[in-house]
């Protein structure tokens, strides 16, 4: 393999830079040629791609969002759409393709592969519902960058007798919310993968809190929680006659700068993929499984199962008092 191209698809996320400059590099050390593809599918339909050296990924590494710009593409959802993708591709001279992106960019890259263009899918969302994979590049720093907010929010809480209710992200997915609940210290966390029993799991406790001397209360929600944050926020403050308060965080979680741990996953991850393309293999997801990385067949990746860590769930609700 010579030539290799990257690009970053679907929604953005903290870290993707980095990953991309992993990428870069790592293709540099193995002495082959490397393109960037901008605007996710669109770009490779287009030829909208930039010879990338050394030097065209410095100072990025710190950056949130990618600089590629990401795109969604309808055109690469039909045959006659990839195929306009994979000439682009031949023309270009590409061997191999690095696509970091969700579930939907993976399944791109899979028939890119199937057509004889090896592809390699970089897991890289904030919202962590990738099902192959323990972390996605970006929810360590939507984490980070989520529970800034809710200490900050804490403060106030604190001020006044209130209940807080925090929305976060996460798609159809509670990592990110339980993930904070735990480190913030929440009363209760509420995810789409689990009911909760809005009197017995918050209103109860905050009777009991009450009785104890507690003032404050953190609630926090996942945005594909079944009940909308507004009606539990009501329900509350019926239920318990405390003064509640509505946040939703959005898309403040996507952005800035990527954690530690974000911009070493992308490290570790953007070297596999090309490892893996620079052999000629394609089809592959890399992935982190207990800490180290692996790859996985694409469609045998996204037909895994995942699921919330209810351990973590149990410890939550012990600890919240
Ligand atoms: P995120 O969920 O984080 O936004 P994603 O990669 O899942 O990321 P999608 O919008 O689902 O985001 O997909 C991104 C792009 O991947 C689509 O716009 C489309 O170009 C391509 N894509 C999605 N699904 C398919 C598919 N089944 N076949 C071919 N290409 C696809």
């Amino acid at each position: 393999v010579k030539k290799i191209g990257v690009l970053t698809s679907g929604g953005d996320s903290p870290g993707m830079n980095a990953a991309i400059r992993a990428v870069v590099r790592s293709a540099i050390d193995f002495e082959m040629d490397i393109v960037g593809i901008r605007r996710g599918y669109n770009g490779l339909i287009n030829g909208d791609a930039v010879v990338l050296d050394s030097r065209s990924v410095s100072d990025i590494i710190q950056r949130g969002g990618t600089f590629l710009y990401t795109a969604r593409c309808m055109e690469f959802m039909n045959p006659e759409g990839r195929q306009l993708g994979l000439e682009m591709a031949q023309k270009l001279g590409l061997d191999g393709l690095v696509v970091i992106g969700g579930d939907g960019s993976f399944r791109g890259a899979e028939k890119l592969s199937e057509l004889g263009m090896p592809t390699v899918g970089i897991p890289g969302t904030i919202d962590n519902d990738i099902v192959c994979t323990e972390y996605s590049i970006g929810f360590d720093t939507a984490c980070n960058i989520a529970l800034e907010a809710v200490d900050r929010l804490r403060d106030t809480a604190l001020s006044h007798e209130k209940c807080s209710l925090i929305e976060v992200m996460g798609r159809y997915a509670g990592h990110l919310a339980l993930q904070v609940g735990v480190a913030a210290g929440a009363t209760a966390v509420l995810v789409p993968e689990k009911v909760s029993d809005i009197e017995k799991d918050i209103c109860e406790k905050i009777r009991e809190g009450r009785s104890s001397g507690k003032t404050h209360y953190i609630v926090i929600v996942a945005e594909g929680y079944k009940d909308k944050i507004d009606d539990i926020a009501k329900l509350i403050e019926t239920q318990t006659d405390i003064s509640t308060r509505v946040t939703v965080l959005g898309h403040i979680q996507r952005g800035g700068s990527p954690t530690v741990m974000d911009r070493v996953i992308a490290a570790r991850m953007g070297y596999r993929a090309v490892d893996l393309l620079r052999k000629g293999i394609g089809n592959r997801i890399v992935a982190i499984k207990n800490n180290e990385v692996v790859d996985y067949n694409i469609n045998e990746a996204l037909c895994m199962k995942k699921s919330i860590d209810l351990e973590l769930c149990e410890i939550c609700k012990s600890i919240a008092k």
